[in-house]
């Protein structure tokens, strides 16, 4: 039976089927021997029920058309999936917030996985509509023409349905951001109710705060389904080099200029970036960013391919 992954929960995924039921499911034993696919939310899938009747058993995982993907935020070098075949990923960024360099990073993993990328900035109502303006232009500056910037609150019903409009019925949105930024009051929002299904995920960490620990998908009331992205620390890239070069276009463009075509704008005579830096139309902290990103980038994309390398050979001396 084909279904789709609609919660995961400490690697159990709750899998809604065809027809409408859903059902807590285990990864069959041939999946797990292969190590790599795991379902994640998102996922269509087949579910074998034939053998227990309380849990399915997940045969195979579809090909993904979009995936937001991170570097394991364990040791070692494995991507992790955190949502799979979505239409419009959403970053929400609060108007409070200064913290540009994290909006960047996100930008990065969010134009990375192949979606529309759209940003909310949330908690417009805590400051003046002056202020409100500033942060928009500040993050419509950064962003490519077709990603829509939604100053949003959720005292502002309006606000709230400029966001809806982006999720249209049938369709998938998948949103992350920081913690505290107001993504579950968002998501209740759209989904018009106090959706037992966010208060469900909800359980105390073990510092005693409230936290939300598993990522599922909820329906917008008028719209499409929208998969809350809780808890997620820490957004390692896993070779995305394409999403920096989306979220630094800035950068690219003026790199063109460059003397050396493998210019790593890093005091190279001649370099087109640099000077771009020095008559102030690019920030210096922006530049810095982006090298800080992109080196990252190749250090893991480096280690990732040593560490592929290392398990082949041990591999073929087995
Ligand atoms: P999450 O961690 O991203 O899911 O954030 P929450 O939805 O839990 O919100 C964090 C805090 O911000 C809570 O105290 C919310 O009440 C508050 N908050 C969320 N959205 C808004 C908003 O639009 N305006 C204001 N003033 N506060 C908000
Ligand atoms: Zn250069």
């Amino acid at each position: 039976m084909k279904g789709r992954v609609i919660q995961l929960d400490r690697g159990f995924p709750l899998v809604r089927l065809e027809q409408g039921d859903e059902l807590r499911c285990q990864h069959a034993t041939s999946l797990v021997k292969q190590h790599t696919v795991r379902a994640t939310v998102g996922d269509l899938v087949d579910v074998d029920m034939s053998d227990d009747v309380d849990y399915g058993q997940i045969v195979s995982v579809y090909p993904r058309t979009t995936q937001l993907v991170r570097r394991d935020p364990s040791e070692r070098e494995l991507p992790q999936v955190l949502a799979a075949n979505f239409d419009l990923v959403i970053v929400a960024h609060t108007v409070v917030d200064d913290n540009i360099r994290l909006l960047e990073r996100e930008l990065v993993v969010a134009y990375e996985t192949g979606a529309h990328v759209a940003v909310a900035l949330t908690k417009c109502d805590l400051v003046s509509p002056d202020e409100r303006d500033v942060a928009y232009h500040l993050v419509k500056n950064m962003t490519a023409e077709s990603v829509p910037v939604i100053p949003v609150s959720v005292s502002d019903s309006a606000s709230i349905d400029h966001l809806r409009a982006l999720i249209p019925p049938s369709s998938y949105a998948v949103l992350m951001g920081r913690s505290g930024v107001g993504k579950s009051s968002l998501v209740n929002e759209l989904a018009g109710t106090d959706t037992q299904r966010t208060a469900d995920v909800r359980a105390y960490d073990g510092k005693g705060r409230h936290t939300t620990v598993a990522r599922s998908m909820v329906s917008v009331a008028n719209g499409g389904s929208i998969i809350d992205m809780p808890g997620v620390r820490g957004l390692g890239m896993w070779n995305a080099e394409d999403g920096i070069n989306r979220a630094f276009a800035d950068i690219v463009a003026y790199a063109q200029e460059c003397r050396f075509r493998d210019c790593r704008h890093g005091g190279e005579p001649g370099c087109a970036v640099r000077a771009a830096v020095d008559d102030g139309r690019i920030p210096i902290e922006r530049l810095e960013s982006y090298i800080r990103l992109r080196d990252e980038n190749e250090q893991q994309t480096r280690r990732s391919e040593e560490s592929k390398r290392a398990s082949a050979r041990g591999r073929r001396s087995r």
